[in-house]
């Protein structure tokens, strides 16, 4: 495993998918690369990274050198806005080792929530009701998105 994102800046995230480049040290052979992390993944502009998320191929390190892998422990944005579900993962392991950075995170989450609301929020009561559901998995996070996915099967599963 290894912990990234701390020095990650959430700004402008609500609206687009964003990705920074991170440099890594891979756990095993201490080779340093540059890997790509996604920041904020926009399920209607990207489809084929919910695709990718679901596979667990998001945020997933690879070293080139001796081929190790390893789950990159960052936070990630999922927003939809068809399905209007806006789901902000943080890894659990920040709440022990980098509480401040999360205090950080989720106060600069809420304001940027706030200014969204404020620009599009006349288009609809439901964006200006929107919240962002925080979750501490990944699995959690995937679990949420393919929940709120299926209205439909879910209602005839009932029936
Ligand atoms: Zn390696």
């Amino acid at each position: 495993m290894v912990i990234k994102g701390q020095n990650l800046n959430p700004k402008g995230r609500l609206k687009m998918t964003s990705k920074a480049v991170e440099t890594i040290v891979c756990p095993k052979c201490r080779f340093r690369q540059d890997t790509e992390l996604y920041e904020t993944i926009n399920a209607v502009e990207d489809p084929e990274l919910v695709d990718r998320l679901f596979a667990r191929e998001i945020n997933v390190f690879t070293c080139v050198r001796c081929g190790h892998k390893a789950k990159v422990e960052a936070p990630l944005l999922f927003s939809d806005l068809k399905t209007e579900v806006k789901i902000q993962y943080f890894p659990a392991i920040w709440l022990d080792e980098n509480p401040a950075g999360f205090c950080q995170h989720y106060r600069e989450m809420k304001a940027q929530l706030k200014a969204f609301q404020a620009d599009f929020g006349f288009m609809a009561k439901s964006i200006r009701e929107q919240e962002i559901r925080v979750v501490f998995s990944m699995e959690e996070m995937i679990a949420q998105i393919k929940f709120k996915r299926h209205p439909r099967e879910r209602s005839q599963a009932r029936s």
